[in-house]
């Protein structure tokens, strides 16, 4: 992987992310659980394409304060009684050897916990929710594996944006910007049977030519749905966004009629933007854009 500085970050800054930048993480298994539950067009576009990915040392901030803060706490934690902190863990399944890196079991309630380092907005809509129950059911079959009883899963969060001014002002609005929420957990069963399906699509992948892999799905390419503004002609800002477009013209509407008892309102004229959804991983986040068919066939025009 190449990595530029376009920003020109500090040298010392640019090697402390450097380090932990592109580090390729399943070590001699076939998968990791991360791997697993992201998308196979990716994973083998990455892995086949990798001295040829060029990042810039900024797209590594984000990981970088994660690796930092996940260090600091498996360190603290790893002195603590009864807390196991993260470590690489290893099943077969369908003889394929899968990694798992939890961040903490602790033997003294048998509860599975990972530290996530995440907007408020990600708390808040549960965008990521699927995922992380997916992912801390694959660290309880490893931890179950080892002969170690599960009983409950975490996750912590700790949100990176959060507001004081906003959590005393907004209704739903975190109290706290450490935030601890319980995951559904599932038997081993469920686990195994969820986790066979997702080798089987990564293996079969990997046999796969570039341009014949399984296209991302609008989950996987974080897609946003496309918004209808209603404006108000001289104003920048919209009036009210609605997800379809009958409901922003009904809105128009109810206002037209404001105006028949309203002299005042009746000179506002109202017309709704569409604001179209965007495959927002593609367009500014995925390392394998440029390797990817559907990307070069979809991207957008400057
Ligand atoms: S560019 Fe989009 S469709 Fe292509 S691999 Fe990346 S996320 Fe998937």
């Amino acid at each position: 992987m190449q990595i530029t500085n376009n920003h020109n970050v500090p040298e010392n800054i640019f090697l402390a992310i450097r380090e932990v930048q592109g580090e390729y993480t399943k070590a001699d298994a076939d998968f990791s659980i991360s791997g697993l539950l992201d998308s196979p067009r990716i994973q083998v576009l990455r892995s086949r394409h990798f001295p040829g990915i060029t990042e810039d040392i900024t797209d590594g901030f984000k990981a970088w304060i994660g690796s930092v803060m996940h260090k600091h706490l498996s360190e603290k934690d790893a002195k603590r009684d009864g807390l196991l902190s993260s470590g690489h863990m290893f099943v077969t399944i369908q003889g394929k050897k899968i990694k798992g890196e939890s961040d903490l079991y602790n033997e003294n309630d048998h509860s599975v916990t990972d530290y996530k380092f995440t907007s408020v907005y990600a708390l808040i809509y549960e965008s990521r929710d699927d995922k992380f129950e997916e992912q801390l059911n694959g660290y309880a079959m490893l931890f179950r594996d080892l002969g170690l009883e599960v009983k409950s899963l975490k996750i912590v969060y700790f949100l990176t944006d959060w507001s004081k001014r906003k959590a005393s002002r907004e209704e739903n609005y975190p109290k706290s910007p450490i935030v601890v929420k319980e995951f559904r957990l599932w038997t081993q069963e469920e686990c195994e049977q969820f986790y066979s399906e997702k080798i089987y699509i990564h293996s079969t992948s990997q046999d796969l030519d570039d341009d014949q892999l399984p296209e991302c799905t609008d989950e996987e390419k974080w897609q946003s749905e496309t918004s209808y503004a209603v404006m108000k002609e001289g104003n920048k800002k919209a009036t009210k966004n609605f997800s379809t477009e009958s409901e922003a013209n009904s809105f128009i509407e109810e206002k037209v009629k404001e105006g028949l008892t309203d002299k005042k309102k009746a000179k506002d004229k109202y017309y709704v933007q569409v604001r179209p959804g965007e495959a927002i991983r593609c367009n500014m986040y995925c390392p394998v854009k440029e390797f990817c068919n559907v990307y070069q066939k979809n991207k957008p025009t400057v």
